[in-house]
């Protein structure tokens, strides 16, 4: 690999296939609970997604009595169908519609369901780098967080969810494009690492996995927390943190049809997102005492480029994103691919009437790609004064990172253009369409933030983990500072921006907290 800065991230394909997990789910219904509840376990999860899932298996396996809080519900492949727009509604929060505030605005979609928002993401699993790591060590005093430390996390973590490489039969002709233009090029790319068992390449994993391949953490963690007699309250959102004396005791959930569900427990793990958990923490003004709750959000703000080739391409056949670049990787500069099914394309594709219909139908000789850039500034989350509490998410594009959204799409841009491509689409605007492999208006191009059209898949720190109190909201062991019992496992803890797709570090991280937890008893 060419790119220092992704040195030690490509996981190490699981040697073993995970077990057949035919659990009967022990799920209690919100939408059937009325009036007052109250249960007492030792251990109280409030989210189900790459951070609770663990925490919830870990701790149940290691035979504490477990509650998972989930305010999505259960969604098992045979529920799925594939279907974009009926699955949009049931599998995200808010129909994926949050939208960040400022310049550019950035649509940031979350999951909502057992599995969170693992439930819809596209498989891509990265180890954290080797040099971010080391970041959080000097700068951030996570010092337990060792290379090899890490390293036994993620093989824990990757054998439970079955990483493996993707296979260029399965990649599909829109990774076919890429690679064949960046090995035209002398450009570093391979096939990603995905969570995938007997996938069979049908390019909606960002709207449930129909056929049950994908090993999100609903399809692995809460079966395993399940066998282990945990149990999942869905349809139940959790409100109140109960804290007397500088500990925790409880949760206080709203369900969803109008009750009231209290958990009493010893030990809290809030595990709602990055986006959620901050709110969640401030609601009960705990955590605050830094300033840093909330604040620190980065997001990987993403774009896509489309390519007309003559030959058909058919991007809904194959895994969606199967192929990477890391040539720019030392600069934050990762390219993934983006791929789906027609209505997909139909809500991505740019243009109005004639315009949009002309490239609609060439949708089967479009590919696309996307480009990601590490974060060089940081967002804030506030709450909205809804009820329920809603994020409103503070979000400003750094120059610096409009800039690399330019390079991104310049060498996306060559790799088209040497794998055959026409006509090349940049969705930056003043640059347009770009023809007969003539790449200068890129090059031309002042890129300001205004210009970048984004979406963003990554959102993480709100809540980050430090050795000092000062600029942390939770120690290195994922405590939150000054609230005996209370913890915190999801995106917000993560320190900075891992440059990478985040599941595999959250995971690692939610799995050693288990591991922490479950030795205290
Ligand atoms: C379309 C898409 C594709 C992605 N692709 C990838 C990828 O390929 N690889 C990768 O590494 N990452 C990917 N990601 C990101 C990755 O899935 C997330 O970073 C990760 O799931 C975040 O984990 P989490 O535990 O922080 O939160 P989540 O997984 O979002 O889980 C939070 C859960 O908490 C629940 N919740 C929230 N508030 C409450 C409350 N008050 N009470 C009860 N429950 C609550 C939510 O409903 C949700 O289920 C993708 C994201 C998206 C949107
Ligand atoms: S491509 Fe594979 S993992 Fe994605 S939805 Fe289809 S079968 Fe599932």
């Amino acid at each position: 690999m060419s790119a220092a800065a992704l040195a030690g991230a490509l996981p190490e394909p699981a040697t073993r296939v995970a077990r057949d997990r035919a659990v009967t789910p022990r799920i209690v219904r919100g939408a059937e609970l009325r009036g007052s509840r109250t249960v007492t376990v030792d251990a109280c999860v409030v989210g189900s997604g790459a951070g609770g899932g663990p925490v919830a298996a870990g701790l149940a396996e290691a035979g504490l009595t477990v509650a998972v809080l989930e305010e999505g519900d259960l969604h098992g492949p045979e529920t799925l169908t594939a279907r974009p727009r009926d699955m949009t509604t049931g599998l995200y929060r808010d129909g994926g519609q949050l939208v960040t505030v400022g310049t550019p605005p950035i649509v940031l979609p979350l999951g909502r369901g057992i599995g969170g928002t693992t439930l819809v993401n596209s498989g891509t699993c990265f180890r954290t780098p080797a040099p971010v790591l080391a970041r959080w060590r000097s700068e951030h005093g996570l010092e337990a967080l060792t290379d090899d430390a890490a390293g036994a996390l993620f093989r824990r973590v990757e054998e439970a969810i079955g990483v493996a490489q993707v296979t260029p039969e399965l990649a599909g002709e829109n990774a076919a494009v890429v690679r064949r233009g960046a090995q035209a090029l002398g450009v570093s790319g391979r096939h990603l690492f995905r969570n995938a068992r007997g996938c069979v390449g049908s390019g909606v994993c960002a709207f449930g996995c129909p056929s049950g391949a994908k090993q999100h953490a609903g399809a692995v963690f809460a079966p395993r927390a399940w066998a282990a007699g945990a149990t999942t309250y869905t349809g139940c959102r959790a409100e109140r943190l109960e804290v007397e004396r500088g500990a925790v005791r409880g949760v206080q959930a709203r369900t969803a049809a109008g009750g009231r569900l209290t958990v009493r427990a010893r030990h809290v793990v809030v595990a709602a997102g990055a986006l959620l958990t901050p709110l969640l923490l401030r609601a009960n003004g705990v955590g605050t005492a830094s300033g840093a709750l909330g604040r620190h959000l980065t997001i990987h703000p993403a774009s896509a480029a489309r390519a007309l080739l003559d030959e058909p391409i058919d991007p809904w056949r194959g895994v969606p994103q199967s192929y990477f670049v890391d040539e720019l990787a030392d600069d934050g500069i990762l390219l993934e691919g983006i791929a789906g099914p027609p209505d997909q394309a139909a809500m991505a594709t740019p243009g109005q009437g004639p315009e949009h219909r002309d490239r609609m139908l060439d949708v089967a000789r479009t590919a696309s790609f996307g480009v990601m850039v590490a974060d060089t500034g940081e967002g804030r989350v506030l709450r909205l004064p809804t009820r329920p509490a809603r994020p409103l998410v503070r979000y400003d594009l750094h120059p610096t990172d409009a800039e690399r959204f330019r390079r991104g799409f310049e060498l996306l841009a060559r790799i088209f253009f040497a794998a055959g491509a026409r006509e090349v689409l940049i969705p930056l605007s003043g640059v347009g369409v770009l023809r007969d492999g003539d790449v200068s208006p890129l090059q031309r191009a002042r890129v300001r933030p205004r210009d970048v059209k984004a979406m963003a898949f990554h959102p993480l720190g709100t809540a980050r983990a430090g050795a000092d109190p000062r600029r942390s909201v939770c120690d290195p062991d994922l405590g939150v500072h000054g609230v005996r019992g209370l913890h915190v496992a999801d995106g917000s803890v993560v320190p900075s921006s891992p440059q990478v797709n985040p599941q595999l570090t959250i995971m690692a991280l939610a799995t050693r907290l288990a591991d922490h937890l479950a030795a205290e008893g």
